[in-house]
Parts: C-alpha cells; structure tokens; sequence
C-alpha cells in the first residue's frame, strides 16, 4: 500500500502555475485511509496530546481522525468571521497580500500539548499562522504534521521551531 498513489495531480488549479494536490481520492478509500492515519500516528510514538488543531478545510479530515484515535479535543481553526463564539487571529502573508485564521479563545488552555494538523505544508504560511495561534494561548506544540510536504517551497523553514513530520515529501 502506497498511500502516495491517492493522491492525484491536478495541474493549474485552482490558478495557472498550481500543481494541486488532490487528496479526494485518499479519502474515498478506506485501506489508504487507514494507512494514513498510521503513518501520522506512528510519527507521534506515542505522545499524549490534548488538542489537535485543524486547519479549514482539508485540515479537518484528518485532523479529526487523529483527534479521535489520540482521545484528544479537535480544534477547528477558520477564516476569519465563520467560527460564532470570540476568536483571537493570525494573519499570513499570500503572494500578493494577506489574509488570517481565527481560533476560539478557550479552545486551548495553557500548558495543552498540541498537535497540529494540515493536508499540505506549502510556504509555511498557514502553518506559522497556526502555530502564532497556539503560542498566543499558551499551548505546547508537539508537533506540526501534515500529509504531504512540498520540501521545494521551504516551509518547514517558517515553523522550524517545531518537531514537523509530513507523510510523503515531494
Ligand atoms: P501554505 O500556507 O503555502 O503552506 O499552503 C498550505 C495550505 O494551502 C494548506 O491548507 C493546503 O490545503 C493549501 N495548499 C497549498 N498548496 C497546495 C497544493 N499544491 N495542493 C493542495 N493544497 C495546497
């Protein structure tokens, strides 16, 4: 079972020059599924978490997979103005701009062991955006994962600070 033959290259989407990474696939089947989740459970070797923290919105797939498997909270973190109750926020840049995410304010309490989830690690902008949020609130990030890395963009230089692990590296 290799769980990269799941994904399926869209070339040009969602814009011109974007090679999209598309997980549906992965997610329709079962066995690669699972296999996944093992992957980025095994990376863990067992570490106790409280919080997953998920990103809008391929985030939340596994995100709540893993929380569920590690008996952990699930944290939806969300573009600005979705999540109804207060939120603090973290901007990131964009190629041209920025734009953030909000978390809700008691979603974690310091001194949380964290776990961060995301389906893509590209420029590291949502990534670092994700973890500025936990910081804010005083969590400890075990760990940044991802199901994939896009290494040639340098994400992980953003975030570097933080144990990362990504289940396939392109
Ligand atoms: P970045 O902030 O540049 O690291 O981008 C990461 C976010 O954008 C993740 O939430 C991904 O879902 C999405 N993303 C970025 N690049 C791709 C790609 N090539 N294929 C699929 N999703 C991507």
């Amino acid at each position: 079972m290799q769980i990269k033959n799941y994904i399926r290259d869209i070339q040009d989407f969602p814009k011109e020059g974007i090679l999209f990474k598309d997980i549906t696939p992965l997610l329709n089947d079962p066995i690669a599924r699972e296999e996944s989740l093992k992957i980025l459970l095994d990376s863990l070797k067992g570490q106790k978490i409280d919080k997953v923290v998920g990103a809008e919105s391929r985030g939340f797939f596994f995100g709540m997979l893993l929380a569920d498997k590690l008996n952990a909270g699930f944290v939806p973190v969300r573009k600005p103005k979705k999540l109804p109750f207060k939120t603090i926020s973290a901007s990131y840049d964009l190629e041209y701009g920025t734009d953030s995410l909000e978390m809700h304010i008691d979603a974690i309490k310091k001194g949380d062991r964290v776990l961060i989830h995301d389906d893509v690690l590209a420029t590291g902008g949502t990534a670092k955006a994700l973890c500025d949020l936990v910081n804010e609130l005083g969590g400890e990030i075990v760990q940044c994962n991802f199901l994939m890395e896009l290494s040639f963009l340098n994400g992980r230089e953003k975030i570097n600070e933080n144990p990362i692990f990504a289940a396939i590296t392109y």
